[in-house]
Formats: structure tokens, C-alpha cells, sequence
């Protein structure tokens, strides 16, 4: 069942069967250039490749409306097919798009996909397309929250694929439905039962995948998910590294084949994985592991789930003949210390020991603390990349972040906390606003915008600092609440410290250090924090520091206090 859309392009790599019509491809490329061109985001970046490979067949375009009204009322195209979830390409600006038109489209990073005829353009109902999608208008759905920011017309056409996004990483394990299929046929075995994940393996999912290879006697697709999946996932070099060590290592060679999925999840249970099962099928399976919560996304505002945790088994189960594709139910293996052995939840004896160990206490319990993940549970190979991209938190990096008026006291404090972090064995870099603004920064003056960029460059700078392990200790009068709010999401709130040294105007003033105030006071200095520009006081800093009744070295000691509590310093060395 390939799919439809036409692909031009003399190279393409692994990823598809092209059409190897070289002058064709420099012909449409150099007519896509003439074209009004517009950029798709990530996910709809993803959208294109999966509908470019046939993974969303028997889709081929983006969905017009009379497919999309069908897919959000009956989870089917206005021609009756099967198709649980809108797919569709939303754009902000028609002013320059007209019917019959023909537009170029552009990756994020500015690569010419693909070429649209735009025959339809038309306006789409939020509130609609959550609660019918997704069966909730809840911005804690992270769907309905994106949607938001989507452009209020679709728009729809005949696709001409030039170029699919290039992959430079794991090039080996992209295949598409058509390599898929050949190399499953090639394997040997009629049943094939796919296993959907975002997130990396542990025992027990080896134990209920090996089961379920057993139960129907066939091959396992290995199939995560490499695009878009729920913001906070182990990013997917990661879980991949894991993935590939466990195909590899402990499992029958002729028994499992691992592929990447470029799917941009929409994290909508139920609906989801019937698109899950249906992508499945266009990669060669008839079996697919739906487990509880599948492609869950969290609990509500209301700390309630979104859907019923068999909902999604259930629909699979319902359309599963008219798919194709069976549901095998994800078993729920415990641990049985005492034997030493996974069992299904349902088998284990009365009165037996059980063990487990949640997402979240891998994270806080073992990883943060530096400890080792029990072999039981993952893993040695496992247990080791994990390690390397989970640091413990005293060597994970962190940004202390000084706001305060002029002559407040941040240069003075950050100078005598970096001493004692150079001291506790923690990398440090200082980035002081006085000495930004003579070379990051320089040229740029006190208005509100460049005020901006210069906090936001010093953000930027702290948060690849962060990434990376070190420590960025910032000094910036950073006078704007949202402004320091950006930065607060660019480092990463966990590893950010905000620290407001409250120090009063007055004070300052009569500090005077730098005899700026004064000038300021005389007019010869416009826009001066404090005098005639505005000090928005932070409402939830980390960490408020007097500095009238307590010394420098007193008020660093505080923040090396609270970083011993954060793990972020360890003590006694
Ligand atoms: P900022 O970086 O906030 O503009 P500076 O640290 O450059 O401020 O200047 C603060 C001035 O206040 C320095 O001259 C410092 O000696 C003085 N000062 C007096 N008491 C303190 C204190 N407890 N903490 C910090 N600085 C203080
Ligand atoms: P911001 O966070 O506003 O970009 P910086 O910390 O980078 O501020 O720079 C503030 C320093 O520049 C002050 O400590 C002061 O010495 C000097 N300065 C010069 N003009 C102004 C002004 N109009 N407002 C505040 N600080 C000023």
C-alpha cells in the first residue's frame, strides 16, 4: 500500500524508494525557487516524512476538510478509510496564498521539502478540534496547549516531495514502511508484533516483549518513536544507545528488528494508538503491544487523567479486524526478588515478595544520587548510558542568577560565591553585566530592547553552560520580570537559581560606587534603573539576600547552603 505522493530525487538516501529522475529533480527545484515558499515546524516536519514514506497511508496529503471534518467526527476519510487523527498543515499568513497556487515548502532549518498545489484553503474550530481530537479542551493536555499557537487557516494540496529531511544520526536504523517490510519478510517469520515507545527499556520490558514474540511465534518491530514525543522525554540519542544495546545483546538475532519511527506523537490514548496500529501496519506488522495509558498525556489540571487507562486497548481491539492489526496486551511483569525472576502481575503467588521501580525514582532515587541501578531491574549497558546523560545532580550544571538594582551588591556576592564553588571543585563561568556589555554585549545601550537582548544573550551563554555541566554565575541588573522569566525556561527551571539581592534604592544610592546615580540624579544619564526606568522586583525568587545587615561572604555562604540542599554541591570536600 504505497502511497501516492510523488518523490523526485536523485538521492534521498536509505529512506525511500525514489523515482531516480535526476533531471526531473533540478527541474522541479529550480521551479520551486520561483515559488512563494513558506517554513513548517517540527511537527509537521514529521507529519511529511511519515506521509512522504507511505506511514500514514492511505493519507498522502495533508488533510483537506471535508478528510479532516470526517477524521474529527468518525476517525475516518471522507472516503471511509480508517484514520483516527487529523493530520494537517496550518498556516498563519493567506494574505499571499490563493487556490491553485503553488507553494514551496521549507524545513525549520530552511531546506526545500516539497512542492503543494494549494486547492484548498480553510479555516479550522480550536475548541472543536480539542474536544473531538482530543476529548478535552485542557491546556495541560500538550496537544491543546500547541494548538494554540497553530495558524488559523489549513491548507491543502497534491505534494511533490523533492527532498525528505535529511537524518545524519542512526542512518542504519531508518527505514521506511517499504525497507521494513522487506527486511521483516527477510526474517522469516508471518506474525510480526510491533512495540511502541519514547521511552528507554528496562527488564521488565525485555521480559513482556520476549513473551510476546513467544505468544505469536513471530518477529518483533522494535519501533520507537524519534520525532516529537512528550516535552520532558530522555531525548532520543539516548534511549536509542539503549535500544540498540539491548537488540543486540539479549535478543535472538532472526527475532527482532529495531527502526525508528519519525512520528510526531499527539499524545491522544485512545485515538493515538489506533494511529499506532494503523502506521504498524503500513511497516509490515499485524501485532501490536498496547499497554495501559498508551501515549498517555499526563494527568489534567485537575490531576486527573485524560482517558480511561484500557480505552486505548479497547479501540484497538474494536477496529482490529478492519486494521489488520491485533492488540497484544502489555503484560504487567513483577519482579520476584526472593526467585529472582519476572512473572505476570496475575501469577504471582500469595504472599510473594514483589519488586518495582517507577520513572520518576530512577530519576530521583538512583540517577541524581549517583547511585546504581539495580541489575534486576535494568541493564548493565542500560544502567551506563543512562548514567552518562543523567549525572548525578553534584555534577549537573546550574545557573545562579543575581538581579538587583545598580550597586545592589551582585558583582560583589557573585565574586565571593564563585570562590567557594572553584573551591567545592565546581567549574564556574562569571557573567557579569558590567563586563558583558564590553564584549557579548558591547554597542549596546539601556533601552528596554537592548536591555532585553543583552539578558537574553547572557541567557543564552548560561544555558549551553548548564547543558554541559558548568556552573554560570550571572550579575545582571535584569530589570524585566518576563525578560528573566525567558531565561528561566532557556536554562531550565531546575537547574535555575534566582537570586534577588533586595537592597534598598536609598542604599544604593548612597553606595554610589560607581557615581552613577548622581549623574542619574542630574539628568546626564536617561533610562537609569531606579531613577527613571522601572525595577520590577522578582516575585519568586530562589533566594532573596539583605545586604545592609549581612556581609558578602555571609550571603554567599547562604547560596553554597541552599545548592548543598538542591545535591547541587556536595558537602565535606
Ligand atoms: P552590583 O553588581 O549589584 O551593581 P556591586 O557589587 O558592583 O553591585 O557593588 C556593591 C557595592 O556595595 C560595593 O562597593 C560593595 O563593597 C558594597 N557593599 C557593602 N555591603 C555589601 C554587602 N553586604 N554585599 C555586597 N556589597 C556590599
Ligand atoms: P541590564 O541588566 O539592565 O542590562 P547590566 O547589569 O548589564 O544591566 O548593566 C548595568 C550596569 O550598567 C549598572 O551597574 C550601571 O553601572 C551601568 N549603567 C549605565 N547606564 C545604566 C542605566 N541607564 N540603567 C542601569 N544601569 C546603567
Amino acid at each position: 500500500m504505497a502511497s501516492r505522493i510523488e518523490l523526485i530525487s536523485p538521492y534521498g538516501g536509505s529512506l525511500i524508494d525514489l523515482l531516480p529522475s535526476g533531471g526531473e529533480y533540478e527541474e522541479l527545484k529550480a521551479h520551486a525557487s520561483t515559488l512563494p515558499s513558506i517554513q513548517i515546524d517540527d511537527r509537521r516536519l514529521n507529519d511529511l516524512e511519515m506521509l512522504a514514506m507511505g506511514g500514514f497511508s492511505p493519507l498522502d496529503r495533508f488533510m483537506g476538510e471535508e478528510d479532516y471534518l470526517r477524521v474529527l467526527e468518525e476517525m475516518r476519510l471522507a472516503n471511509g478509510m480508517l484514520l483516527p487523527l487529523p493530520v494537517t498543515l496550518p498556516v498563519n499568513d493567506e494574505s499571499r496564498l490563493h487556490l491553485d497556487q503553488e507553494i514551496a515548502l521549507h524545513s525549520p532549518k530552511n531546506e526545500l521539502l516539497a512542492v503543494m498545489t494549494v486547492d484548498e484553503i480553510y479555516s479550522w474550530d480550536l475548541e472543536e478540534a480539542a474536544q473531538k481530537a482530543f476529548g478535552t479542551s485542557d491546556l495541560r493536555h500538550p496537544l491543546v496547549s500547541e494548538m494554540h499557537r497553530w495558524g488559523r487557516l489549513n491548507i491543502s494540496g497534491r505534494l511533490q516531495v523533492i527532498d525528505l529531511p535529511r537524518h545524519y544520526d542512526f542512518s542504519d536504523l531508518r527505514l521506511s514502511p517499504v525497507q521494513t517490510r522487506k527486511r521483516l519478510k527477510e526474517m522469516g517469520h508471518s506474525n510480526v508484533v510491533a512495540f511502541q515507545t519514547r521511552n528507554p527499556l528496562h527488564r521488565v520490558h525485555e521480559e513482556l516483549t520476549k513473551r510476546a514474540i513467544e505468544r505469536i511465534d513471530g518477529t518483533l518491530l522494535l519501533h520507537p518513536v524519534v520525532g516529537m514525543t512528550k516535552p520532558g522525554d530522555v531525548d532520543y540519542f539516548t534511549r536509542v544507545r539503549t535500544y540498540r544495546a539491548l537488540a543486540s545483546r539479549y535478543y535472538e538475532p532472526d527475532r527482532i528488528l529495531l527502526a525508528l519511527l519519525p512520528l510526531a506523537m499527539r499524545l491522544a490514548g485512545p485515538r493515538e494508538a489506533l494511529l499506532h496500529a494503523l502506521i504498524r501496519r503500513n511497516y509490515g506488522a499485524n501485532h501490536l503491544i498496547v499497554g495501559r495509558d498508551h501515549a498517555s498525556p499526563g494527568l489534567d489540571s485537575e490531576g486527573k487523567p485524560f482517558y480511561g487507562p484500557y480505552d486505548a486497548q479497547e479501540l484497538v481491539e474494536r477496529f482490529s479486524e478492519e486494521l489488520g492489526v491485533t492488540p497484544v496486551p502489555f503484560l504487567n511483569m513483577v519482579f520476584l526478588p526472593d526467585e529472582g525472576r519476572y512473572v505476570e502481575a496475575s501469577e504471582v503467588p500469595e504472599g510473594a515478595k514483589t519488586a518495582t521501580i517507577s520513572g520518576t525514582q530512577v530519576r530521583e532515587q538512583y540517577l541524581n544520587r549517583g547511585r546504581e541501578l539495580p541489575v534486576w531491574f535494568t541493564r548493565s549497558e542500560v544502567a551506563e548510558i543512562l548514567k552518562e546523560t543523567y549525572p548525578p545532580r553534584h555534577k549537573q550544571g546550574f545557573c545562579v542568577w543575581f538581579t538587583g538594582l545598580s550597586g545592589a551588591g551582585k558583582s560583589t556576592t557573585a565574586e565571593v560565591l564563585t570562590m567557594l564553588l572553584l573551591e567545592a571543585g565546581r567549574q564556574v563561568t562569571v557573567l557579569d553585566g558590567d563586563v558583558v556589555r564590553t564584549h557579548l554585549s558591547r554597542g549596546l545601550g539601556f533601552s528596554k530592547e537592548d536591555r532585553d537582548i543583552n539578558i537574553r544573550r547572557i541567557g543564552f551563554v548560561a544555558s549551553e553552560i548548564v547543558r554541559h555541566g558548568g556552573v554560570a554565575i550571572c550579575a545582571a541588573v535584569s530589570p524585566y520580570r518576563a525578560t528573566r522569566n525567558d531565561v528561566r525556561n532557556m536554562v531550565g527551571d531546575e537547574h535555575y537559581i534566582e537570586v534577588f539581592v533586595d537592597t534598598p534604592l536609598e542604599v544604593c544610592e548612597a553606595r554610589d560606587t560607581k557615581g552613577m546615580y548622581a549623574k542619574a540624579r542630574r539628568g546626564e544619564i536617561k533610562d537609569f534603573t531606579g531613577i527613571d526606568d522601572p525595577y520590577e522586583a522578582p516575585d519568586h525568587a530562589e533566594l532573596v539576600i539583605n545586604t545592609q545587615n549581612t556581609t558578602p561572604e555571609d550571603n554567599a555562604h547562604l547560596i553554597v547552603e541552599y545548592l548543598l540542599g538542591q545535591g547541587f554541591v556536595r558537602s565535606g570536600e
